[in-house]
């Protein structure tokens, strides 16, 4: 069935837009699956007018009471709530997420979000008054403004969400560009903000590529962005925010560690290994793509891996069973079928994948490949793959010796610590220089602070402190 959308969701408008328009086809088989108007110069200042206008209004957004404003966040819950399925059913077709993580990982998080910050915002203290030198001073809490939101397409309503939620919760109004890739899905976002309380113009949607982005970080009704996506287009972002003295969130790309101490048991990794190293297909930030395994016990890890990757179910990602669905485009594919020659042709090992296409497999189907044998000085080592591609490297000595190799990265994003000790791996963690380290396995906590060192971001989202990019402070010294 084909999603044909022809309006764009400006100011709450439902009038079509008579334009070219932009094609989304299925990463299952290629097919179309719908279509949306392209935008323009003309949308930007449209969509960030209409944010402002939301936003300054007598009684806009930024004035609502906070208890005014999460229960709309609840009503917003209600409309997504009986939208989380067709939320995942177009996602799975659009990013090849497997449906398990397709519905976990977009709608529910959104769900779950949306009530965290709504009830952040009824207990948020946004004015406090203390004595100063001369008197006393009022301290104000305020929203930033309107906030551009740049969304990846790999997790496309979650990570929105993780944006979203706290910027309405502050009193926010917003832009969204989310990817060409996952326009259709965040439309079903337009579809639920237009049934819930939320007035027109506090939320605006533009799909585009990088050149709307652009001109949206530039337009002098943006008051601070908050991006998602790899390191590069981070670099760029920053550098266009930077020359107009906005703030910035930028939550970009990893090449994150697990590291294995010697006394771990390989069925903690065997356990661990999907959701900390495959997630999403390898389409996620977070996974640990270098598994760093002591020497001793190389052979015997490599084995067991292999074992158990080879023995995951690749298919259709709309069938449950499936583990390993097909990547988000062909060019995605070639991209990482490319690392994967690369890494041959480099001297590393495969000991279960490979650049062969599969039988009967959509065209964007990767194996999940296994490299051995990998110097910490070869691409598939040092660079970004996203796809289900890990090299498992072997580090000689202490748990020094395994740090610093976790360590020798770039990036800065994410990280697991496997060992029988939970205080050994927790010390081990405290050195690895990431945002987030999961002992014995990564599961992501809503809850907690995320984000990254070194390349892999600036800033933070989630949990209580993910508000924090959405305020600005005002003193007003008091006679
Ligand atoms: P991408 O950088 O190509 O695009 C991300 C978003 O930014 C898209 O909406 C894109 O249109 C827009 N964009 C690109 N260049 C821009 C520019 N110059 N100005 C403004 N907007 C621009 O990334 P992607 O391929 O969509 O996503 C995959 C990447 O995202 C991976 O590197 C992954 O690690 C990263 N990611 C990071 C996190 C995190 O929380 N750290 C989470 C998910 C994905």
């Amino acid at each position: 069935m084909l999603t044909e959308r022809r309006h764009l969701q400006i100011a709450g408008s439902t009038a079509p837009a008579t334009r070219d328009l932009v094609k989304v086809t299925s990463s299952i088989d290629g097919r179309e699956i719908g279509s949306y108007p392209k935008t323009d110069a003309g949308d930007v200042d449209n969509a960030v007018r209409s944010a402002r206008e939301a936003l300054d209004a007598p009684q806009g957004w930024s004035q609502w009471t906070a208890d005014a404003r999460a229960t709309a966040m609840e009503s917003l819950a209600t409309a997504i709530k009986s939208r989380v399925t067709s939320i995942a059913e177009l996602i799975v077709h659009e990013v090849g997420s497997p449906l398990a993580f397709a519905t976990g990982a977009n709608g529910v998080t959104a769900l779950a979000l949306l009530k965290d910050y709504a009830r952040l915002a009824r207990s948020m203290q946004t004015e406090a008054t203390r004595p100063s030198r001369s008197g006393r001073t009022l301290v104000r809490t305020e929203p930033v403004g309107v906030v551009a939101l740049i969304v990846p397409w790999n997790v496309p309503i979650g990570i929105l969400f993780f944006k979203l939620a706290p910027a309405l919760a502050a009193g926010c109004t917003v832009v969204i560009k989310p990817s060409p890739e996952t326009a259709l899905d965040t439309y079903l976002i337009g579809d639920a903000i237009a049934e819930s309380g939320i007035p027109d113009g506090v939320v605006n949607i533009l799909p585009g590529g990088r050149d709307i982005g652009e001109l949206l970080i530039a337009h002098p009704g943006v008051d601070a962005i908050s991006f998602t996506g790899s390191t590069a287009a981070g670099r760029r972002v920053a550098e266009v925010a930077g020359r107009a003295l906005k703030p910035v969130v930028l939550e970009l790309g990893g090449k994150s560690a697990a590291v294995v101490l010697d006394d771990a048991p390989t069925q903690l990794v065997l356990d661990a290994l999907y959701g900390s190293s495959f997630l999403n297909n390898g389409q996620a930030c977070t996974n640990s793509s270098r598994i760093l395994v002591p020497a001793s016990r190389r052979d015997e890890l490599v084995a067991a891996i292999t074992d158990r990757v080879s023995s995951w179910v690749v298919g259709d990602p709309r069938d449950p069973a499936t583990q390993i669905g097909p990547l988000v485009s062909s060019s995605h594919h070639d991209r990482v079928v490319h690392y994967i020659e690369r890494g041959l042709a480099d001297g590393a090992q495969i000991s279960t994948g490979g650049p062969q296409q599969m039988s009967g497999q959509s065209g964007t189907t990767v194996r999940p490949t296994v490299f051995f044998d990998v110097e910490p000085t070869m691409a598939i080592a040092r660079e970004e793959i996203f796809g289900p591609v890990i090299s498992v490297a072997a580090y000689e000595g202490s748990d020094d010796e395994a740090i610093r190799a976790a360590n020798d990265s770039e990036y800065g994003l994410a990280g697991t610590v496997f060992s029988i000790d939970v205080e050994r791996a927790l010390a081990v963690g405290k050195r690895i220089r990431s945002g987030s380290i999961g002992i014995n396995g990564y599961s992501l906590d809503l809850g907690a602070p995320f984000g990254g060192r070194k390349s892999s971001g600036l800033g933070s989202e989630l949990g209580p402190e993910g508000i924090e990019a959405f305020q600005t402070y005002q003193s007003i010294y008091l006679p």
